[in-house]
């Protein structure tokens, strides 16, 4: 099953230096889950050749506008394009409101909102392939991240194994949920005997926006994709304070602490059209940090 991430915009509050607000799509399966809408965000997916309608649920960290300015259009889009499906949409309160002054008309899909609590970790979402979990972040605004937790799958039966201890079919069910075979002379065969070993649910986290917050490390423990604002660098710590953000060189003292295997940095500020001085900021401190780059498709196989 696919596991893959693509960014469509990195930049904070504006759009500058050839880069774009928030979005960002996460692929699991068959199903693609949208993180923010900032605006022009239904341009970027025309650019990325984005599949709309593989898109059932959007996830809003927080009502700023850069982080929200492309939803009427996106839903606009939706309902002149012949939506039928259902989309839910997961934010803090007030969405709602501010959604359907901007329409202005009533959408011919189903829309269904969730009011999220942005002040504790709670399951939004789950099918199948995933749960979603809200990250509580401190910001100006009412505001959390999003953890996607790969559900657990059934262990893989070995055939040959199978085939050699002659089990029956209807024993097979039990094995993948993790039981061991009774032999017709008492032996047991053990599960892990008849099994490839289970791989590790794979995990993304997206922080943004937030102040250093060390209360969101439990949360994102081990993830294998960390995506962390990082909107100045350290020598702006002051503003980045005041203003309830991140410098680089915190963002990887996060990533470092909850070990993650890969942290990818954005939210740019526009005053950086040169982002390598934050790169270096945070590689610093933490080796496996990148740059957000927008459009780039980022695959988590499994391990
Ligand atoms: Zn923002
Ligand atoms: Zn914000």
């Amino acid at each position: 099953m696919n596991f893959e991430l693509q960014i469509l915009g990195t930049n904070a509050a504006t759009p500058a230096h050839g880069r774009h607000l928030s979005a960002q799509v996460l692929t699991i399966g068959k199903e693609s889950f949208l993180i923010d809408c900032g605006e022009g965000t239904q341009f970027r997916m025309l650019k990325f050749q984005v599949k709309k309608s593989k898109i059932n649920h959007i996830f809003i960290s927080h009502l700023h506008g850069d982080h929200t300015f492309g939803l009427v259009g996106l839903l606009m889009t939706y309902d002149l394009i012949g939506r039928k499906k259902p989309l839910h949409i997961y934010s803090p309160e007030d969405l709602q409101a501010i959604v359907e002054i901007q329409l202005g008309t009533t959408l011919r899909f189903p829309l269904h909102f969730h009011t999220t609590d942005s002040t504790k970790s709670t399951v939004l979402f789950e099918n199948s392939a995933v749960t979603v979990h809200s990250i509580p972040l401190v910001h100006r605004a009412p505001c959390h991240g999003f953890l996607f937790v790969e559900k657990e799958r059934p262990a893989n039966i070995i055939k040959e194994k199978i085939d050699a201890y002659q089990i029956p079919h209807t024993a097979i069910p039990a094995i993948k949920k993790g039981a061991g075979y009774t032999l017709a002379d008492g032996r047991i065969i053990p599960h892990q005997e008849l099994t490839k070993a289970r791989t590790a649910p794979r995990k993304f986290a997206y922080c943004s926006d937030t102040i250093y917050s060390e209360a969101i490390i439990p949360l994102i423990k081990g993830v294998d994709i960390l995506y962390h604002e990082a909107t100045f660098m350290h020598d702006m710590l002051l503003k980045a304070e005041k203003t309830m953000h991140t410098t680089a060189k915190q963002a990887a003292t996060i990533a470092a602490q909850a070990k993650v295997k890969q942290l990818i940095l954005g939210h740019f500020s526009s005053r950086y059209s040169n982002l390598e001085p934050l790169l270096a900021e945070a590689r610093a401190v933490f080796k496996d940090s990148f740059l957000a780059e927008e459009g780039k498709k980022i695959s988590i196989e499994s391990s």
